[in-house]
């Protein structure tokens, strides 16, 4: 009987361009072709891999992380190509505007977008396909909206591969949930492998709190969200908690929620987002930005979640001085990116002095934290191998040390470019 292998092609002790190789004979399934972010924010793609080799793509969710490099496989063959309705809308969404703005450092076009999207054999979450003779589950990972675990039989064995993870419900999707589910071998993300997010409803309940001190005393409360994900949740939390507050979303958000909209069974509160949807007022020009402003008591919902551009910056530069506004961070602020200089000293580029209104950062991670990944592996049934990718050194070991010493099985922590010989 022919072995099974895995080759890590990216993410391997690092965040960012997934991409998991899976042979068996001559069938080669390749998990994500994410992008990552080299130094001056140039794109980086994964390690090669042949593509005329390839019997399935299987794309986990439509992050560029996870699907950003995933185009340059279709310049010269389509491959069947596993992901969810949703994770096909978005990708396009998500690609199409990578290729605006850094389409000079990529190696792909608009062409080889449009044939990975007509490649896409669309699987629901909780269905099976079987594609080149390889059967397919695709299972709910609770990540973002429309995102997937994979699990495929080869060689008489369960691999399971899960993308990026979130155990707990969140008004925008239900956690993964893997319970008496058979995997063998799982391939396991570990972004948040050492440390535990505080439970979602008492971050829920501080920002809440906040928005309505801000928007009592009449400032502009200003949170930073990337348009896919973050910002619907919290437009689902605000329109449940604040329905009377005038709530403004901005950039790329309204057109994603309108695609959210259509696949309401990937929602876990539809009602919610339907709600923030309908109450809520969207920014359509550049034009009604000012005018916002001076409305007391406005909040305003906008990419980029970071600080990196977006409209967030019109925005904060006219709030900067004032005492009664409030800059709200949702998303984890990555090291040398504005949002982290502001959150930590206070300052921004040229604005000089530094920050006059409140700054705040909550956890509203939509990756699972250490107690998450371990509950989902030890509810898997007929484990005996993991491989830890997706995280960054030490998180990457201190997570393998700790499957290994809990749940007694084989655990791998391969670099780029290793192969692991399953068995
Ligand atoms: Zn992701
Ligand atoms: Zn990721």
């Amino acid at each position: 009987m022919a072995s099974v292998s895995i080759t890590v092609l990216g993410g391997g002790r690092e965040v960012g361009r997934a991409a998991v190789l899976l042979s068996y004979g001559d069938k080669k399934i390749l998990f994500d072709y994410g992008i990552g972010l080299g130094e001056d924010d140039i794109p980086v793609l994964p390690l090669p891999v042949k593509p005329a080799e390839l019997s399935v793509v299987a794309i986990t969710h439509s992050h560029l992380d996870h699907v950003g490099a995933a185009p340059f496989l279709y310049i010269s063959r389509r491959i069947p190509t596993v992901m969810t309705g949703l994770t096909r809308e978005l990708s396009r969404i998500m690609i199409t505007d990578m290729l605006k703005l850094a389409g000079y450092y990529l190696p792909f076009e608009y062409p080889e977008l449009n044939a990975m999207l007509e490649s896409v054999v669309e699987g629901r979450l909780g269905s099976t396909l079987e594609i080149s003779g390889i059967p397919i589950d695709i299972i709910n990972a609770g990540h973002i909206p429309g995102s997937a675990m994979f699990r495929v039989e080869v060689g008489g064995r369960y691999i399971l591969y899960t993308g990026d993870v979130n155990t707990i419900d969140t008004r925008l999707v239900k956690g993964a949930d893997l319970s008496g589910i058979e995997a063998n071998v799982v391939v396991i993300e570990s972004t948040y492998g050492n440390v535990d997010h505080p439970p979602r409803s008492r971050v829920e309940e501080r920002l809440i709190e906040v928005v309505k001190e801000v928007v009592e005393d009449g400032g502009v409360v200003l949170i930073p969200a990337f348009a896919l994900g973050r910002s619907q949740e919290i437009l689902c939390l605000l329109a449940e908690k604040m329905p009377y507050a005038n709530v403004y979303y901005d950039g790329m958000a309204r057109q994603i929620t309108e695609i959210l909209l259509n696949y309401r069974r990937c929602i876990h509160r539809p009602d919610l987002l339907e709600k923030a949807y309908k109450i809520f007022t969207p920014v359509p020009r550049a034009s009604l930005r000012k005018k916002i402003l001076k409305e007391p008591g406005a909040v305003i919902v906008t990419p980029a979640g970071m600080l990196k551009g977006g409209p967030a910056l019109y925005y904060i530069k006219r709030m900067w001085s004032d005492r009664r506004s409030a800059l709200i961070f949702v998303s984890f602020q990555a090291p040398s990116t504005p949002g982290r200089r502001v959150l930590e000293e206070g300052v921004f580029e040229e604005l000089g002095p530094r920050v006059q209104a409140r700054v705040m950062w909550f956890d509203f991670s939509s990756h699972a934290g250490v107690s998450g990944l371990l509950g989902l592996l030890k509810s898997v049934k007929g484990l005996e191998e993991v491989v830890v990718i997706h995280g960054g050194d030490p998180t990457v070991f201190d997570f393998a040390a700790l499957v290994e010493e809990e749940l007694g099985v084989k655990v791998h922590t391969p670099s780029n470019g290793e192969t692991i010989e399953l068995g």
